[in-house]
């Protein structure tokens, strides 16, 4: 379900191991329904499109964790659906998903809910200044405002039209951080290694894996936190937990994805087996062995930004790119460029950390 970058790189992680795959996006240019063997080209709720989705399928994931629940209670009573539905339900409402953490004793920021007008005179002082969150929808910082003052949350609260939101203290980072996991039916476990995380402008734009940037401690608390929300989710697929590391050095859960991770794409070069990769090991029921990292990395997002940056519209120098040692180049086949939109990835994985951090510094050099 779902047919963008996610989906792609999962249909070919299933294509590997032999498996045919079927995706359903509306959109006929989808960068996954491109490349799998069959293309549903309808809506997530279109009952044909459903239909011809199960006719071709022996179980079904989600790429896209804004898929309708009801679609996937449809699916699911069918055929196995992973991750489930009650799970992509918490995970797409910020309100249930921060109860779900405090259910599993992980500490998230102070926060209120809020979903009527009277909800805002409720709120205390100290959540400000902080960001006000739409409950749902939101993604690579859209649907979230700064606000300083009781009149900015007001006039936020207007701005995103009054729906269901958070409201959560403006937290002092010191660093982001984030663990993916698989967990197959039977309750096994495994874990990619914690990434370092740097956004810019609410999107992911570096990651890195086995650099040091991430004290080991932190890392090990993220792993343990992230097991324990799987766990209480009775979880089954690749999760991804983001977190805040404060500058006191405590660790706070941010948000999850039921979904592989940008922040784990660095795995399909540096690790022996990749989130996509576990993803279909975990849909398929096939077992789950620990990924080892082979290779320091570091994730350079593409954005379409890249494509504007000589005035008009032009890829950049690939060529001056891939001449660089180290270096994969992934594009996701999108047809058009647009600023925030995600056109690709690139990982730069070698024997050192040094060197690594040596060539990713030319690649974004190259590409300005
Ligand atoms: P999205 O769903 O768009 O990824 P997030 O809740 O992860 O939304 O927020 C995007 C980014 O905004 C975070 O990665 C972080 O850099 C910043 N951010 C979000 N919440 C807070 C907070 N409470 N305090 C400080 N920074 C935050
Ligand atoms: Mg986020």
């Amino acid at each position: 379900m779902g047919g963008g970058q996610l989906g792609r790189m999962f249909v070919h992680a299933a294509q590997r191991l032999g498996y045919f795959t079927a995706v359903l996006d509306p959109d006929p240019a989808s960068p996954a329904g491109l490349v799998s063997h069959y293309h549903v080209k309808t809506g997530y709720l279109d009952q044909d499109g459903l239909a011809q989705l199960l006719q071709r399928s022996a179980a079904i994931t989600t790429e896209f964790e804004n898929v309708p629940a009801p679609a996937l209670a449809t699916l699911g009573a069918h055929r196995p659906v992973a991750p489930g539905p009650d799970a992509v339900a918490i995970a797409q409402d910020r309100a249930q998903e921060k109860a779900h953490f405090i259910r599993c004793g992980v500490a998230c920021a102070p926060h209120a809910v809020l979903e009527s007008a009277s909800d805002l005179e409720r709120v205390p002082e100290h959540l400000l200044p902080g960001i006000l969150k739409t409950s749902r929808l939101g993604y690579d910082g859209k649907g979230q405002l700064r606000v300083a003052t009781r009149d900015e949350l007001a006039r936020a609260w207007d701005d995103l039209k009054k729906v269901p939101c958070v409201l959560e203290q403006l937290l002092p980072l010191a660093a982001e951080c984030s663990v993916i996991v698989a967990r197959s039916h039977d309750g096994a476990m495994v874990h990619l290694p914690a990434q370092w995380n740097l956004h810019r402008g609410g999107i992911l734009a570096v990651t890195e894996a086995g650099t040091g940037a991430l004290p080991e401690a932190t890392a090990a608390r993220a792993i343990e936190a992230t097991r324990a929300i799987a766990d209480g989710l009775r979880y089954v697929g690749v999760l991804c937990v983001e977190f805040f590391l404060l500058q006191d050095g405590s660790l706070v859960v941010n948000e999850m994805a039921p979904r592989p991770h940008n922040s784990g794409h660095y795995s399909m070069d540096a690790c022996d087996v990749s989130q996509f990769e576990l993803q279909v090991r975990t849909l398929a029921g096939l077992p789950l062995v620990q990924p080892r990292l082979h290779s320091p990395a570091i994730m350079l997002n593409l954005l379409g930004d890249l494509w504007f940056s000589g005035g008009a519209e032009a890829p950049p120098p690939w060529e001056q790119v891939l001449a660089l040692p180290g270096v994969h180049l992934h594009l996701y086949g999108k047809l058009s460029a647009r600023p925030g939109r995600k056109m690709g990835h690139l990982t730069v994985t070698g024997a050192t950390t040094d060197a690594v951090r040596g060539i990713a510094l030319q690649a974004a050099r190259v590409l300005g």
